[in-house]
Parts: C-alpha cells; sequence; structure tokens
C-alpha cells in the first residue's frame, strides 16, 4: 500500500514537495491554512491588476529550482526575462544598467564605464593593492576565480564570514561597499554587515551563470500554482483553509495532523512548511530533546520589505530594464542601521522598484503600468505607524526620480509586516525565514529531519541555499528524495 503523507502548507517550498512526493507515488494530503496556495508567494487580483502580495523577482527562473522542478513534473511554466536586467542608479551618475550576463561585450562596457566615471567611481588601484596585500597575485587571481565559479568548496570556506569583512580583504572602496551592501539585502534580506558572504557569492555567481532573471507571467504565485497542477493531475488532496492544529506524536513519531475542520489526517510521514518554530509547537516541545529547543529558539531570522503599489494610468517610467534601484550615497554601514533601531525611518532609503507591466503586459489593463516600490524595515509586525513613515519616505524619494509619477496614479496600496504575518500567522513579518547568516547556512543550515521520527521540515528554514523561493523550492527537492 501507498505510505501516506500530510503535508502542512502550500508555500513554494510546501506545494513542490507536495507534488513532488505524490508524483513518485505517496498518497499526500496538503493542509492550507489559507484559502489560496502560494505562501509569502502570492499573487492577488484587485480592480484588473494582479498584485504580488511581496515584490518578487525569481533569480535563476527556468534554469534554476523553479523551472528543475516544473520539468520534473512535466507542467509548463513561462518565464519572461529581459536584458539589460536592472537599472542601477547610483546618486550623481543617473542610470546604468545591469545586464544578466557580465561577459558580454556591451555589459562590460556598461559596468567598466560606470566604474570609472563620475563622482563616484571606483577606486581600482587601491582594490589592487589591497586584494594583492590579502592574497598575493596568485592568490588574488585563485580568489576571484573561485568568486566567479562558486565551486561548493570555495563557498563553504566563506560561509562562517560576513560578506562585509569578506569584501575588505579586496577593497574599501565606499560605492562597491554601498553597492554590495543594498545586494546583500536585496538577496538574502540580510544587511551585509551580518550576511554569509559563502551564501552571498552562491547566489550572485548563480544568477551571472545562468542569466536567467526575470518572472513567471501571470505573477509570483503562477511557480506554486504550477507545481500544484501536478499535485491535484497525480491525485493529491488539498485542504484549502484548513490550519494543522496540532502534529499527534506517539512513541516519539509523528503519526497524524490535526485539522481546524476537525478530521485527523492519519499519515506514514508528516512534512512541515510552516516555518521551525511553529513546526516544534505543533508537535509539542515535550517530544523534543531540550537543547534542539532551545537551539531552535536561537536562530535568527531575515529582514523584512514593505512596499507601495502603484498603478498608473499611462507608461510614465521608460527605462531600458523593467526594474531599477538606486544606491544611497551613505556610508555603507549606515545604509541599513535604522532597521535596528527603535522606530528608526531612511535618511535615504535604498528602494527596490520592479516594474512587473515592463515584463508581462497581462498583469494590468491595457496601457497601464504598474510600479511597485519596496524598502527594507525590521521583522516586527507590531510598526504600523513606523512602516507608513517608511514607505512615505520612499515614496518622495520614488517622486523624485519620476515626478510625471505623482499624477498619473489612479490606484494605490501599500504592504507592510501586518499583511505578510497575515499570510503566515507566525507573529512576526520577516520575507525569507531563517536569516542566511554565519553559523546558520551550508552546513549549519537545520537538518530537514527533524529529532521526531518521521517529521520533516520544507522550505527557507532548512535543507538549501538561494534566493527566498527558490531555496524553498530546492529543500523541496532534497526532502522529496530524502523521504523517497
Ligand atoms: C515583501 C516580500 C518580498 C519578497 N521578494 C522575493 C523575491 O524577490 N524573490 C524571491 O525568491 N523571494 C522573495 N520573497 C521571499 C519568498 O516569498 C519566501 O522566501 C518564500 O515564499 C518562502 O517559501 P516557504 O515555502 O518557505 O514558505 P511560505 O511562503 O512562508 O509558506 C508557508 C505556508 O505554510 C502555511 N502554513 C503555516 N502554518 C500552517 C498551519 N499550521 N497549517 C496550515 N498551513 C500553514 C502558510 O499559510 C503558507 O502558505 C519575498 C517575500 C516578501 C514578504
Amino acid at each position: 500500500m501507498a505510505r501516506t503523507c500530510v503535508v502542512i502548507g502550500a508555500g513554494p517550498g510546501g506545494s513542490a514537495c507536495a507534488a513532488l512526493l505524490q508524483s513518485k507515488g505517496l498518497k499526500v494530503t496538503l493542509l492550507e491554512q489559507n484559502t489560496f496556495i502560494g505562501g509569502k508567494c502570492s499573487t492577488f487580483e484587485d480592480q484588473g491588476f494582479k498584485f504580488d502580495s511581496g515584490i518578487h523577482m525569481f533569480a535563476t527562473g527556468p534554469k534554476g529550482p523553479h523551472g528543475q522542478v516544473a520539468r520534473e513534473l512535466g507542467v509548463p511554466q513561462e518565464w519572461l526575462i529581459r536584458d539589460p536586467s536592472e537599472a542601477i542608479r547610483l546618486n550623481d551618475k543617473g542610470f546604468f544598467y545591469l545586464h544578466q550576463k557580465t561577459n558580454s561585450r556591451k555589459a562590460l562596457g556598461e559596468l567598466v564605464s560606470a566604474a570609472i566615471s563620475g563622482r563616484q567611481r571606483i577606486d581600482i588601484l587601491n582594490t589592487f593593492y589591497r586584494s594583492v596585500k590579502s592574497f598575493g597575485v596568485a592568490g588574488f587571481i585563485r580568489e576571484l576565480a573561485g568568486v566567479a565559479k562558486a565551486y561548493p568548496s570555495f563557498v563553504q570556506k566563506y560561509d562562517d564570514m560576513t560578506t562585509r569583512d569578506f569584501l575588505y580583504l579586496f577593497t574599501d572602496d565606499l560605492t562597491v561597499h554601498r553597492s554590495l551592501n543594498c545586494l546583500s539585502m536585496l538577496l538574502l534580506v540580510v544587511p551585509y554587515t551580518k550576511s554569509s558572504a559563502g551564501e552571498f557569492m552562491y547566489v550572485v555567481s548563480d544568477i551571472f551563470r545562468r542569466g536567467t532573471l526575470g518572472v513567471p507571467r501571470g505573477g509570483a504565485a503562477s511557480v506554486p500554482l504550477s507545481f500544484m497542477r501536478a499535485f491535484l493531475r497525480d491525485g493529491g488532496k488539498l485542504c484549502l483553509g484548513v490550519r494543522a492544529e496540532k502534529i499527534i506524536v506517539e512513541d516519539g513519531k509523528a503519526k497524524a495532523v490535526l485539522g481546524t475542520d476537525g478530521n485527523t489526517y492519519p499519515a506514514d510521514v508528516v512534512v512541515s512548511n510552516a516555518g521551525l518554530n511553529t513546526t516544534v509547537m505543533l508537535a509539542g516541545e515535550e517530544n523534543f530533546p531540550e537543547e534542539y529547543v532551545n537551539y531552535i529558539k536561537s536562530l535568527e531570522l531575515s529582514y523584512s520589505w514593505i512596499a507601495t503599489k502603484f498603478a498608473l494610468k499611462k507608461r510614465v517610467i521608460d527605462l531600458r530594464a523593467p526594474s531599477f534601484f538606486p544606491i544611497p550615497e551613505l556610508d555603507p554601514e549606515r545604509i541599513f542601521a535604522y532597521c535596528d533601531e527603535p522606530d528608526g525611518i531612511p535618511e535615504d532609503p535604498f528602494l527596490f522598484v520592479p516594474i512587473p507591466t515592463e515584463w508581462d503586459k497581462t498583469v494590468a489593463p491595457p496601457g497601464y503600468q504598474l510600479v511597485l516600490c519596496g524598502v527594507p524595515t525590521s521583522r516586527e509586525v507590531d510598526q504600523e505607524e513606523r512602516s507608513r513613515k517608511i514607505l512615505d519616505v520612499a515614496e518622495e524619494k520614488l517622486f523624485s526620480f519620476f515626478p510625471e509619477m505623482k499624477k498619473h496614479v489612479v490606484y494605490k496600496k501599500r504592504i507592510t509586516n501586518k499583511d505578510t504575518n497575515k499570510i503566515t500567522r507566525k507573529g512576526t513579518g520577516e520575507c525569507i525565514g531563517l536569516a542566511q547568516i554565519p553559523g546558520q547556512v551550508g552546513v549549519n543550515k537545520p537538518n530537514p529531519k527533524m529529532p521526531v521520527k518521521n517529521l520533516w521540515i520544507v522550505g527557507c528554514d532548512a535543507g538549501a541555499r538561494g534566493v527566498g523561493t527558490e531555496q524553498a523550492v530546492a529543500s523541496a527537492m532534497l526532502v522529496s528524495n530524502l523521504i523517497l
């Protein structure tokens, strides 16, 4: 008889894992507390617009875990990829463009001209001198190759160093430090003073090697929904609006899940996408070794992004790339310091501004432009007044670049940590899950096999590397293989 499995949660990790296990012959029931699929990676329709529940862009799209799982399940995903992918604004120099592959002549030309022109030019001689002082000439070339290729042993070597400390081995140039601090906040949702250098190099190198940064047609939810199509096609049972209240553990083994619909779902295997802390609570702290419970409680979560979504009645932002980010001209270590200060507001906010209609016209009525403006903050939920102020500052900065926007806004919607928490109900508003910091990545990432028999965790809290949704789905590939 087929083994039975209950998966708790239909985020990207849970839906990929449920679909993979069902396709390999397990009899899977998927319980999702919300009435929609996708967790933090969802899409909502309002007045003809498809709004992202967050502000998603996908690092490696069809060539990364999302595409890999879709191909394995035999379901289509349509990816929209533009080159250049990003417009970057260094404050005094206008925009320069980042291409998908930095080894093309055009891409290198734009990078070099940005690096050597203007007030903020990179001090190349200083950088070379500092790098050679750290590594010697041969060592410097070896390290550069390591950064570009990011082989596992190289990445692992730097897992326990912060990105900032790693960068100081090469350069103390302020423009480089500012830019990579912002990139760390964008990709790992942790400032570079805290993020793991190994993890950071892994994701950056992966993006440039694959050259498929983009979005799926129809909005972010199209990714988990594609997995769900395979799950339902293969006979999986989906229960929407059913929260797992308790994981029933007997003799040290997970045996069943009690749902808020009053049903008990028996299971040979339980996989939880609800995060490590919630899962320990659901299964009962008393069923885990005390040191494990203390370890889980000591883990740090990522920071967060909040956003304003603008619908404009015409195309106002006219850039060559579908998204842009301005790098603040501040002391690099101060850029995100406000996140850790009580009631902190950014003096010059780092913005991430994807423009979904520049990839995909189907997310808005014809002729409209949809613009998202994200800004980082801490993960606490109870800070609505502070969020309002942060979003006001962000909006002012965005309008200073594109003053025309103001008079064409027909619809404006804001999302804060409160909205993220409405989805997860964890009491926190972090974007990712576990923070990708020294001591919590690579060999130190929590094991997806929990110390209660037949109980597994899937998603951003365990098992994999990568950017947000992609590490959640990579974790699903790992967990489903281990269970099988
Ligand atoms: C503002 C914002 C911007 C982001 N930008 C990006 C980006 O650009 N690129 C990117 O890749 N990622 C991005 N992310 C991160 C990404 O959305 C998450 O990393 C990813 O969704 C995590 O996937 P997951 O499967 O681990 O869990 P989640 O998405 O958190 O899903 C967990 C699921 O479990 C369900 N659940 C929890 N408890 C229970 C229970 N007891 N019973 C039943 N169901 C339960 C929840 O309802 C949810 O559906 C962003 C997130 C936010 C908030």
